[in-house]
C-alpha cells in the first residue's frame, strides 16, 4: 500500500513543528486525493488537529525524533533528498540550491538545523521550516531566472535570500529587507560563510535595515517578492513595486492564515489565489514584534 506523509498546516515561522512527515508516514493512511502524483505535504494532507496535539511532545515521538536525527537526516543533503521524495521540491534547480546553501550555517549554534521545523532565531523571529522555505522556492521559481530581481521581506536569517541569490545570479539582483538590525548583522555573517559569500561582495545579493512593508524601491521593480512574515493585508507597496509579469508569495492573515499567491498580469492587473494554510510570525512594526521580548 502507499503511504503518504500527513501534515496540517504548512509552517513557516511561528510554531514549533514536529517533523510529523516521517513519524505519520508509516503510522496513517493516505488522506484520499484525487491526484496523488500532485500530491506535496504543504498543501494536500490534513492531520486532525486533536492528533497533532497527541503526537507533538509524547514519548513516541521524542523516540521517533532521534530515530532520524541519528540516521543521516540531520545532513543537508538528505533534507533536500526527504524534501523531493515527497513531492515539496519538484525541480533539479531549487533542489540544486537548497544543497548548495546550507542551512547549518543559518541557524543559531546549538539549533537542529536539518529537522523540517521552524526555528527561534531571537528577537520574537524564527527561520522558516525547511518545506516552507522550498515551497516559496518552488512558487517563485520562474521568476528567479539569471538576470532577474528579487525582494525577500522580512529576511531574517539570510537564508532564503541567499537562495535567491545563487538563482538570479550574478546578473541579477537578490535584496533582504529586515527591520531588526541585530538579525540582519548576523545574517550578514551567514551569507558570508555560505555559497552566496561572493554574490554579497559584489553587490547583486545585498540586505538592509528597514520596514518591509514598504519594500526596498531602488531596486525595484521586482520578478519576485517574497515576504517572510505574515501581514494582515497585502501591502500597496510591495504591489506597485512587482513587475508585469511578477509574482509575490506572501502569507497573509492573523491567526488563520493563508499563503497567497500574488501576480502582476502584463496589463498591470493583479489576481490573487491562495496555496496552503500557514503560520508566520507578523509583519508588524519593530515595536510590536519585539514587545514582552
Ligand atoms: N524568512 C526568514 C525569517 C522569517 S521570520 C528566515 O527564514 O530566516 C520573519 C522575519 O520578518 C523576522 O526576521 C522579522 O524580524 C521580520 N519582520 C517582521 N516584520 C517586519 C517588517 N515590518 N519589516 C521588515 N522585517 C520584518
Amino acid at each position: 500500500m502507499v503511504q503518504y506523509p500527513v501534515i496540517g498546516i504548512a509552517y513557516g515561522c511561528r510554531y514549533y513543528m514536529p517533523p510529523l512527515k516521517q513519524l505519520l508516514s508509516f503510522t496513517l493512511l493516505p488522506h484520499h486525493h484525487p491526484h496523488p502524483h500532485q500530491l506535496s505535504f504543504s498543501s494536500c494532507f490534513h492531520l486532525p488537529k486533536n492528533l497533532n496535539r497527541l503526537l507533538t511532545g509524547n514519548s513516541l515521538f521524542s523516540r521517533m525524533e532521534r530515530y532520524w536525527a541519528g540516521n543521516g537526516i540531520n545532513k543537508n543533503k538528505a533534507m533536500v533528498e526527504h524534501l523531493e521524495h515527497y513531492g515539496v521540491i519538484k525541480s533539479k534547480k531549487v533542489a540544486e540550491v537548497m544543497e548548495t546553501i546550507d542551512r547549518a550555517l543559518f541557524v543559531p549554534d546549538g539549533t537542529p538545523p536539518y529537522v523540517d521545523s521552524p526555528m527561534a532565531i531571537g528577537y520574537n523571529a524564527t527561520i522558516s521550516a525547511p518545506h516552507m522555505h522550498a515551497t516559496c522556492l518552488q512558487l517563485l521559481e520562474e521568476n528567479l531566472q539569471p538576470g532577474m530581481h528579487a525582494l525577500d521581506v522580512g529576511s531574517g536569517t539570510g537564508y532564503l535570500t541567499a537562495c535567491f541569490a545563487l538563482m538570479v545570479g550574478p546578473q541579477g539582483r537578490a535584496v533582504g529587507v529586515e527591520h531588526i538590525p541585530e538579525l540582519l548583522t548576523s545574517s550578514i555573517k551567514n551569507i558570508e560563510k555560505s555559497a552566496a559569500a561572493a554574490l554579497l561582495k559584489e553587490g547583486s545579493l545585498s540586505v538592509h535595515v528597514g520596514d518591509g512593508r514598504e519594500g526596498w524601491p531602488v531596486f525595484a521593480p521586482y520578478d519576485a517578492i517574497h515576504v517572510g512574515a505574515a501581514a494582515p493585508e497585502i501591502p500597496q507597496p510591495l504591489i506597485d513595486q512587482l513587475k508585469p509579469g511578477g509574482r509575490m508569495v506572501i502569507p497573509v492573515g492573523n491567526i488563520f492564515q493563508d499563503l497567497k499567491v500574488v501576480e502582476k498580469n502584463l496589463d498591470g492587473s493583479v489576481s490573487v489565489r491562495s496555496e496552503t494554510s500557514v503560520r508566520y510570525v507578523p509583519l508588524t512594526s519593530r515595536d510590536a514584534q519585539l514587545r514582552g521580548y
